[in-house]
């Protein structure tokens, strides 16, 4: 039972065999027709005229953030968002791109007075201001839509790009139940990684214009990202996509399950209705030693990592019986 993350799934037995036998070719010369079709499709799928296929989520973000930016410019994005805080300052190292954050309000949203004071006047002295990206959801909290159409607007009126990074934006498709189109209508270019949740082993999807996939394909062969037989991974992405998205409405239910029995500890406090997905957070008393219940979890078999508040994401690897046997093991740990 492994809590980290829900980067930790296997592939499934679906996927196993379409990789086995999956027709391959050579996807630098755009010869691969199981990279080709999970292109051609997840672009229609999500509304835009292109996709590309690529290594990480991570490298859909630079991608994009570089197809979207010259050296000079700058994006708009949360003080909490992925792609300024946890992917190596890659925009800035590798695209010359200067990331502007804002402070995310508690419901992972960006204040757009705040945002309009930070756009930069056409003025020698500043970066120029061309994007702003948004992540849903955001420590497994949703963007409503409503939020997502007055983004759009927000950047039209400024002429911005607007970009997001939806590594896990099928937690949010689920959770309202909506089409994937009603939130990715609003979006420039979008991301989805399909190793998270969605249990493909490796792999993201970029989605654009024709012309902006284009300069993103040119971009992902100089950084090392041109891959050849790649329809192995691919023929695995388009299961993700087909096959487990239903899978993370259980990982939700699991989710509000393991919500609920926390808060029923003394140890623990959260709120149940900031639980929107897959991802629990709990502050823990700062009387317990954390190493030591990570370490007395791993003995039993259960994995968890150590921060404040704590993270718990929830995946189709870890079913409800469980989050129950999880919860039984824990309250005489932190009793
Ligand atoms: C995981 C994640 C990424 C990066 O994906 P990798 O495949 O791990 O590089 C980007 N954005 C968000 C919101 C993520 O959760």
């Amino acid at each position: 039972m492994d809590f980290r993350s829900d980067t930790v799934t296997h592939p499934t037995q679906a996927m196993r065999q379409a990789m086995a036998t999956a027709a391959v070719g050579d996807d630098v010369y755009g010869d691969d027709p199981t990279v080709n079709d999970l292109q051609i499709w997840a672009a229609q799928q999500h509304g835009f005229e292109a996709a590309l296929f690529v290594t990480s989520g991570t490298q859909a973000n630079l991608l994009g953030l570089m197809a979207h930016c010259q050296r000079g410019d700058e994006y708009l994005c949360g003080q909490q968002a992925h792609n300024y805080k946890f992917e190596g300052g890659g925009a800035a190292v590798l695209g010359s791109i200067q990331p502007q954050p804002i402070e995310n309000e508690p419901d992972g949203t960006l204040c757009f007075k705040k945002l309009e004071r930070a756009i930069k006047p056409d003025d020698a002295h500043f970066a120029q201001t061309k994007l702003l990206s948004l992540e849903n959801t955001i420590n497994g909290k949703i963007l409503p839509l409503d939020y997502l159409k007055q983004a759009r607007e927000f950047t039209h009126k400024h002429d911005l790009k607007l970009h997001l990074d939806g590594a896990r934006v099928y937690n949010a498709v689920v959770a309202l139940d909506v089409d994937v189109k009603e939130i990715a209508q609003y979006f420039d270019s979008m991301t989805v990684c399909l190793s998270k949740g969605l249990a493909a082993p490796v792999g993201s999807l970029l989605l654009g214009t024709k012309e902006f996939i284009s300069r993103a394909r040119r971009i992902r062969k100089m950084l090392g990202g041109g891959m050849r037989q790649a329809g192995i991974l691919a023929a695995a992405g388009k299961l993700a996509l087909t096959e487990q998205v239903s899978q993370l409405k259980v990982d939700h239910e699991n989710a509000q399950i393991l919500a609920k029995g926390l808060n029923a500890l003394d140890a623990f406090s959260l709120k149940p209705e900031l639980v929107h997905t897959n991802i629990v957070f709990a502050k823990i008393d700062d009387n317990i030693d954390q190493a030591a219940l990570k370490q007395s979890l791993q003995q039993q078999g259960i994995t968890i990592s150590c921060s404040q508040p704590m993270r718990f994401v929830l995946h189709k690897d870890i079913n409800r019986q469980d989050v129950e046997r999880f919860l039984q093991v824990l309250a005489p740990l932190v009793a």
